[in-house]
């Protein structure tokens, strides 16, 4: 196996440094494509929490009063650095996570540079507002939040610490960032390029650990504001104790949605998308459309191209860049979709591809596509986070969306039709945070992304990011004698 020689050297990043304390729980870090632990990273200590808050608290006064240029003129230096390493970056994301180097060399290191110039840019443009009140007037600013937490998935390492750091650093927030126990690695190579780019030390440290760490930092009395990418499950018990504390939350939590497609769709556009749309980093993508409701007309001939076109798949050594599937980031997930996939057999789904675990090391599976369900069923009704996908038929557009939107969650949608008329008539009553018309999960910077309903609460990117890491305060200037009673 070809190793990245760009390991990080420590467990945690605390105060513009590498940090150990070898006395936390081991966390042996698996390369998911052979199984083989490639690292080791110890969870954090209270004394490490400790650390990383108490220097986070610190540096925080400071950058704040940092002119923000200057503050936008770090994370754009360390933007180019990421794209500068952006071969190693990926290499080292493709043994974290699994993924294909095909898709990190893309999306990973290069979409977290983009958020952190984009962030970058505006970075002195937070602006508030003046009012006028007859001779008086009143003006508002946009205040950081102090210290904030970032808590991550195991899909994005590298783009979830930057989408979640750079904002809160343009704004003049310090971080402390708690990547997924399964993929710890990425997250402190982002903090060791923020440090190289001039990022003063304290302003995004990164300590490992599981669900425990994340409690501990949401708990602590110094932090303003919690921003987790996870589960409905964790959501709710962050969400919950943020709450205890009044903190602020960003909530990016799990989805299950519907991506329709209309009889006068591009047939060959459509199955492209639904193929990113479910397949893509083996499916583990929080926004992927999981629900295909195909119009009647078309269902047949879609599912037969579809099946078609996973002869394409490549599934192979994922550090090879011909390879453009890989395997589960953990057992224990390929574990949940092998239940799933069981769980469908028993209520009647049709196989129509895939279905099976792959022999072997290594946490694989084939691209899957269920077809003959019903809306009740629970692989149409629960998120899997796998390469699974549910084709649905459908006739009518009103039935259409109304079973699109029979589903607790509410992240994302897709619409693919050629009547651009219809297109924005559906999306316009789909209940999703984001939603693409004849395309899908592109997510630049500049757009705001998040769900509704369970799906979550905030969003991120834009500038919509920048008021989530921010508060405003108010301020009115009294310009007459003030009138008393008395
Ligand atoms: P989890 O909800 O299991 O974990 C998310 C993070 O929260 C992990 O770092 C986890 O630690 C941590 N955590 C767990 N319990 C607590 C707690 N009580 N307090 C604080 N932190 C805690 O999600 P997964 O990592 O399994 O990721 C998959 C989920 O994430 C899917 O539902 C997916 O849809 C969602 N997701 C959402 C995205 C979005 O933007 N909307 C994007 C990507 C994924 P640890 O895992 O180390 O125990």
């Amino acid at each position: 196996m070809t190793r990245p020689n760009a390991q990080p050297v420590a467990s945690h990043f605390i105060d513009g440094a590498y940090v150990e304390d070898a006395t936390g729980a081991p966390i042996p870090v698996i390369y998911p494509a052979t199984g083989e632990v490639i690292a080791t990273v110890h969870a954090a200590t209270p004394a490490i929490i400790e650390q990383a808050i108490a220097s986070a608290e610190r540096a925080q006064t400071a950058w704040a009063a940092t002119d923000p240029t200057e503050r936008g003129r770090i994370l754009r230096r360390a933007a180019d650095l990421m794209r500068e390493r952006n071969h190693g970056l990926s290499q080292l994301e493709t043994l974290d996570t699994g993924k294909p180097l095909q898709e990190t060399l893309v999306a990973d290191a290069t979409s977290g540079a983009d958020a952190l110039e984009y962030f970058g840019g505006l970075a002195a443009d937070v602006t508030g507002q003046t009012m006028q009140f007859g001779g008086d007037w009143a003006y508002t600013i946009r205040r950081p939040l102090g210290v904030c937490v970032g808590i991550g998935a195991w899909n994005y390492p590298t783009q979830i610490a930057c989408w979640k750091g750079a904002p809160a650093l343009a704004t003049g927030n310090a971080m402390v960032f708690k990547p997924s126990e399964a993929t710890p690695l990425c997250a402190l190579k982002v903090a060791e390029i923020l440090s190289e780019a001039g990022l003063p030390a304290g302003l995004f440290n990164v300590v490992q650990g599981a669900g425990e760490a994340g409690a501990a930092l949401t708990q602590d009395p110094r932090v303003a504001k919690v921003s987790l990418t996870g589960s409905v499950p964790t959501g709710r018990r962050v969400y919950a104790a943020a709450a205890g504390q009044m903190k602020h939350v960003t909530m990016e939590l799990g989805g299950k949605s519907p991506f329709i497609v209309f009889a006068d769709a591009d047939l060959e556009n459509a199955v492209s998308g639904a193929i990113n749309a479910n397949f893509y980093s083996s499916g583990q993508v929080c926004s992927n459309g999981t629900r295909v409701f195909v119009h009647a007309d078309l269902h047949d001939a879609f599912v037969a191209r579809l099946c078609e076109r996973l002869s394409g798949m490549v599934m192979g050594d994922p550090l090879d860049e011909a390879t453009n599937f890989g395997p589960m980031a953990t057992a224990d997930q390929r574990d949940i979709v092998l239940r799933h996939l069981a769980t469908a057999r028993s209520e009647g789904a049709t196989i129509a591809a895939g279905g099976d675990a792959v022999d072997g090391d290594g946490f694989w599976l084939s691209p899957t596509v269920l077809t003959n369900l019903t809306d009740d069923m629970t692989c149409v009704r629960e998120e899997i986070f796998g390469p699974v996908m549910s084709v649905l038929r459908f006739e009518q557009e009103d039935e259409v969306i109304a079973r699109a939107n029979d589903t607790q969650f509410g992240l994302s949608a897709g619409v693919f039709t050629s009547d651009l008329t219809r297109a924005h008539r559906v999306v316009g009553q789909l209940r999703a945070g984001s939603c693409w018309i004849n395309q899908y999960n592109l997510t630049p910077p500049g757009l705001p992304f998040g769900g509704s309903r369970q799906s979550g609460i905030g969003r991120e990117n834009a500038r919509m990011a920048m008021d989530h890491f921010t508060e405003v305060q108010s301020i009115y200037v009294g310009m007459t004698p003030v009138e008393a009673a008395y």
